[in-house]
Order: structure tokens, then sequence, then C-alpha cells
């Protein structure tokens, strides 16, 4: 059985390596010319890390990504500490750890194990065809790829779900997020302390910044998120 996948980002790149693991054969279609830096800091909780680590996909994330411990709150302008927390509780009911790291740091570490072969860049998915024995998928090039199955793993303006099912408006779901990003730690008063306990300052109680160290021991963009539903806009004053 052969599986082709439309996009190699988090998602197709796992989804290529569980197939692995039960014996089928993946081919990733991603449309960018090389996998690059793109990203920012992200997190990983336990369940990802189970999951992460049941398809042998952790590796170099565990390398480059710090375990979080403390969690904690701050006023950016006095460092006062707003509220903290320890994830000692779910360490000790779920054995596993909570890591952040550059979401480059996770390509890596998912693109790792992958045999080269399964896995294209510059190969942007523009067509698909669905016969009675398999799926044709073209490409901007014109090459053409058959398999079993098609899994439409790019991302949020998939172009697999808008031939599959047209053009679609997004569905507003009540809830309002809003986030940026710090320039490296400028804003910070206290981010990352070297015992790798994560600081986080922040501008109210619903602004978390986090920040790791990510590969090559380089810092992570500190990111700042508000979320609330139909909350108003509000300009966080860390933003960088
Ligand atoms: C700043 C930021 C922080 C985040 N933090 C977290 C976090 O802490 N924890 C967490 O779990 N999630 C986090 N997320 C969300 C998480 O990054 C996304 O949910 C996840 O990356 C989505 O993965 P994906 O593979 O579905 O899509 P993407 O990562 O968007 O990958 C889609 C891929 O498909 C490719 N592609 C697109 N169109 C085509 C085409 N036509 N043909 C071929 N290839 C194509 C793209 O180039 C891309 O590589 C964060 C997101 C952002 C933006």
């Amino acid at each position: 059985m052969r599986v082709i996948i439309a996009g190699g980002g988090t998602g197709g790149l796992a989804t290529a390596l569980a197939l692995r693991k039960v014996g089928i054969d993946p081919l990733v279609l991603e449309r960018a010319p090389a996998f690059s830096a793109i990203g920012a800091g992200l997190g990983l909780q336990v369940n990802a890390m189970k999951a992460l680590t049941y398809i042998g996909g952790d590796a170099h994330w565990r390398q480059t990504c710090a375990r979080i411990d403390v969690a904690e709150q701050r006023g950016l302008a006095d460092d006062q500490l707003i509220s903290a927390s320890t994830y000692d509780a779910q360490v000790r009911k779920y054995g596993e750890h909570y890591y952040c790291g550059h979401r480059a740091d996770l390509l890596a570490s998912l693109l790792g194990p992958l045999p080269a072969e399964c896995v294209r860049t510059g190969s942007r998915v523009v067509g698909l065809e669905e016969t009675p024995l398999d799926v044709r998928v073209q490409l901007d090039t014109g090459e053409e790829f058959s398999g079993d199955l098609l899994v439409g793993a790019d991302g949020l303006r998939s172009q697999v779900r808008t031939l599959l099912f047209g053009e679609q408006e997004a569905r507003f779901t009540g809830v309002v997020v809003w986030r940026g990003l710090n320039a490296a730690c400028q804003s910070a008063r206290a981010v990352l302390r070297e015992d790798h306990h994560l600081a986080r300052p922040a501008t109210s109680r619903a602004a978390v910044p986090a920040a790791a160290p990510g590969a090559s021991g380089q810092r992570v963009q500190p990111e700042c998120f508000r979320a609330g539903r139909r909350g108003a806009p509000r300009i966080l004053d860390c933003l960088g």
C-alpha cells in the first residue's frame, strides 16, 4: 500500500512516520524547495510527547528543546510574580514531561528517521484525480504520482481540501486568540533560567509568553498570546 501525503509540515511528517511504523510506504510531497527554520517556539504536552516517542520521532527534539518543569507568569513592568504552577502532577500521572522548542527542531526530529526517498521537496500539489483503482496527484511541474490513498496535510489553506470540496470560508468558532512574537528575549525580564525552568513574563493574567532554547542552544522567540471569547483587540506592550 502506498500513501501520498500532500504537505511536509508537522502533521504530514508525523503521518509519514506513523505509517512507516505499521509497514505502509508513504510519499510526502512538500511544496517548499527545502525545509528551513520557519516558525517559532511551540510546546508539546505529555500526550504529544508520548505520540512523538511512539512513532520514533522524538530524538532530535529531546536534544534541542527545553523540559519545562515550572510555569510562571510575571508582570513585565515589575517582574512581580502573578502566578506559578508546576507540572509535577502530570509527570507523575503520565510519566512524561512538557517540552518547548522551535518548530524547525520538531520538523528536523520528524525528518531524521524518514528515508530520503519518502520526502520530496519542491513538489506543489495542484491537482488530484480519484479512479476506481487509485488516486493520482499532479504537481505544478506536470509530474504525476499515484497511490492508494491521499492525505491532505497541506495546512490551513489546504489545496487538497479545496480540490475535494471547493473554496470554503473559514468558520468563526467564537474563540479569539491574540498573539505576537518578541524579538528574542529582549522584553522579557526573566525568561529562561539556567536550570531550564521556564519563567513567563506577562502583561496580564492571560498573556503567556513562552521561551526555550532552540537548535544549537539559541533561544527561541518568546511568544505572547491572549485568548478569550469574542474578546476585544488589545496590543500587548511586550511585543517587540
Ligand atoms: C507561532 C505558532 C506557535 C504555535 N505553537 C504551538 C504549540 O505550542 N503547540 C502546538 O501543538 N501547536 C502550536 N501551533 C500550531 C501548530 O504549529 C500547527 O497546528 C501545526 O503546525 C499544523 O501542522 P500542519 O502539518 O497541519 O500544517 P503546516 O505546519 O502549516 O504544514 C503544511 C505544509 O504543507 C505545505 N503545503 C501547503 N500547500 C501545499 C501544496 N499545495 N502542495 C504541497 N505542500 C503544500 C506547506 O509548505 C507546509 O510545509 C503553533 C502555530 C504557530 C503559527
